[in-house]
């Protein structure tokens, strides 16, 4: 013969209390057949809740054996449990437990959800049991639109949901008034009659008088065991489960994240302010930290192309000290000589002598003012400027004091604004030298040398000789030889040139060195940026983790019903993280989005300022924010999953 549907023996449940423990139900041995309606009966405090908790699997007992159709519970994980729970188990509380955030119908389902059912099957059958117990009018009501009986019906429904075929109910009519109370007693009797199990704790008399057999504990032990002669026991069980095969395990999972992304939306849209709150942590965050990376980048872009302005393993040698020597424009010693002279070197590739000086250029009515460089044919080889279109001036255009000029783009598109107007060959008035264009070279972007302003380029003779009258030079540029290092090329002009001037009455800049510290101040200025960036994350992930734990206190006893219709850890813990998640990603897309808003204004008004936005710290900044979520949900989310379904459920 098979074993009864419920045998406790010898059981014992302890709670601790001050130094000692109190017992709440002492060597109780029970035994309820399937079919059975029973009543549990005793005063206040007698241990009634406690019994009924053990019996549904929401808590354990201390001590002693608790079998469910023959399996003992004490060797089953709390996983195993929750499934006990969802597949045999149906609870329906005193004060309902119902999600407020969900409708009559949301929260019928909740155990389906957890069981696995399809979507369309959940529907159907939620309204079903929802139209039997004469809620068809009511399904898309929230719990706070519906009356107490309303909501009782709400929950019997639910614990119906899967099938139960043992129903327990603490003290299902104590919140009721009489006529919803009646209503409810006799859907439990019409659920005995189908079949199935029912458990009902009370301390009416009146209310376990419906039952079959009356079971009376005081201070926590049976005192009596007394049954009515049934007038005609419950007929052989039917077919309780639900119908449909639950979905594939796979599908199943995804069917679970699906709802959990949906309770998640709720909960976020239940408390608005807070979670805006929190996801600013998260957009300030996020956009300072793109924001900063795409300065730093602008930043590094403009610098490593000033720096290639420079070409590539030159020296520029200046008259004076330094950059700050003010009498540099009276040190005259640098000359022609001197530049003749280096490009005997054999360290030396070429060499181009510079002087400059700044004049008005005209071209019919249009004037402005542009910066006159007089420079050696080699110049642009050594600069790497590259010629858009003409040509550049003969080798020999510095001897021969030639006035052909080669613009620049810029000067080009100021003085020959016209798409038609072909700049090469017309006449340039340049102070009061007229000189002919020959070619457009690309503009030098500011920095060193170049500027915003007008650049003309003529040879060094005629401008010493045209616009400075003397010969002295303000530099010159020495391409360093491929095979020799720029550092040893630098100490070779060095010895040279201070030989020949007698002093040292010169400075150079050496383009791999200004390379070198550029790169190096850019890649700390990284580093702050980086460093920068985890501290405002961090403080954002603490503001995650901070209103996620207070969102699992407040909510524990939503935990508690959902474990007790058998939800596992892994439901609870994935249904918080995904909330934290939730909260982080949008609060990183708007943080992106804030970013690119204020990067789009930045370079309106201040267009100097450069900010490149790469990809790929955007795509970092939405990982990122995700990352953040999950490390900084995970505790909460983890502490929410380990509470005791029991304990969950007394808070209130
Ligand atoms: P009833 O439902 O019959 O009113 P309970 O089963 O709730 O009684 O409680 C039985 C006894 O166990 C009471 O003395 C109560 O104080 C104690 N008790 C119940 N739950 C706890 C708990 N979580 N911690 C400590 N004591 C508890
Ligand atoms: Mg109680």
């Amino acid at each position: 013969m098979a074993e009864p549907l419920i045998v406790l023996r010898g059981l014992w449940r302890e709670f601790p209390s001050g130094d000692g423990t109190i017992a709440a139900l002492r060597d109780i041995d029970l035994t309820i057949e399937a079919g059975e309606m029973v009543a549990i009966v005793g005063a206040s405090g007698s241990g009634k809740s406690t019994l009924m908790n053990i019996l549904g699997c929401l808590d354990r007992p201390t001590a002693g054996s608790y079998r469910v159709r023959g399996r003992e519970t004490a060797a089953l994980e709390p996983d195993e449990l929750a499934a006990l729970r969802r597949e045999h188990f149906g609870f329906i509380f005193q004060r309902y437990h119902l999600l407020g955030e969900l409708t009559a119908l949301g929260n019928v389902e909740i155990p389906a959800v957890y069981a696995g059912y399809r979507v369309g099957e959940r529907h159907t059958r939620a309204a079903a049991l929802l139209g039997r117990l004469g809620m068809a009018d009511r399904i898309g009501h929230r719990p706070g639109q519906l009356s107490g009986g309303q909501q009782q019906r709400v929950s019997i429904a639910r614990a119906l949901m899967n099938g139960a075929d043992v129903v327990l109910a603490d003290e299902p009519t104590g919140a009721l008034d009489r006529h919803s109370g009646e209503e409810v007693l006799r859907i439990l009797a019409e659920l005995q009659a189908e079949g199935r199990t029912v458990i009902i704790v009370t301390h009416d008399m009146a209310v376990a008088s419906r039952a079959q057999r009356i079971i009376e504990i005081s201070d926590g032990a049976i005192v009596s065991d007394s049954r009515t002669p049934a007038e005609g026991t419950a007929a052989a069980a039917p077919r309780l489960r639900a119908q449909g095969a639950p979905m594939r395990p796979w599908r199943a999972f995804l069917n679970r994240l699906r709802e959990a992304f949906r309770m998640a939306l709720l909960a976020m849209n239940a408390h608005r302010l807070r979670t805006v709150l929190t996801m600013l942590g998260i957009i300030i965050g996020i956009a300072s930290v793109v924001c900063m990376v795409a300065l730093g980048q602008g930043t590094q872009q403009r610098v490593l192309a000033e720096i290639s302005n420079l070409g590539t393993n030159t020296l520029e040698v200046f008259a004076g000290k330094d950059f700050g020597d003010v009498r540099s424009a009276k040190v005259t010693t640098l000359v022609v000589a001197d530049a003749d002279q280096l490009a005997r070197q054999p360290y030396v590739a070429g060499v181009t002598p510079t002087v400059s000086t700044s004049s008005t250029v005209r071209y019919g009515a249009r004037e402005s003012t542009a910066l006159v460089n007089g420079v050696g044919a080699q110049y642009f080889t050594v600069r790497g400027t590259k010629l858009l279109r003409g040509r550049l001036f003969d080798p020999d255009g510095a001897r021969s004091l030639s006035q052909d000029v080669v613009i620049d783009e810029e000067t080009a598109r100021t003085m020959f604004p016209d798409p038609g107007e072909d700049p090469i060959g017309q006449i340039l008035l340049v102070g009061k030298v007229p000189c002919r264009v020959v070619g457009v070279v690309e503009t030098q972007q500011g920095g060193f040398g170049g500027s915003q302003n007008l650049s003309l380029y003529l040879p060094y003779t005629t401008v010493q000789a045209r616009f400075m009258g003397n010969t002295s030079l303000r530099s010159i540029t020495v391409r360093v030889a491929d095979d020799v290092s720029t550092d040893l090329a630098e100490a070779a002009v060095t010895r040279f040139l201070t030989q020949r001037h007698g002093s040292k009455d010169f400075f150079i800049l050496n383009t791999d060195d200004i390379r070198r510290t550029i790169s190096g101040a850019t890649q700390l200025l990284s580093l702050l940026i980086a460093g920068i960036a985890v501290i405002s994350l961090m403080v954002g992930g603490i503001g995650v983790m901070n209103i996620m734990l207070v969102s699992v206190s407040e909510r524990v006893s939503e935990i508690g019903v959902r474990m007790a219709v058998g939800a596992r850890q892994g439901d609870i813990l994935q249904q918080f993280l995904i909330e934290a998640v939730l909260v982080c990603l949008i609060g990183g897309v708007l943080g992106i989005g804030l970013a690119l808003g204020l990067g789009a204004l930045v370079s309106a008004v201040v267009p100097i300022i450069g900010l490149i936005y790469s990809p790929a710290s955007i795509v970092a900044a939405f990982l990122c924010s995700s990352l953040i979520g999950v490390v900084f949900g995970y505790w909460p989310a983890r502490n929410a999953s380990r509470l005791d379904p029991v304990v969950a459920l007394a808070r209130d």
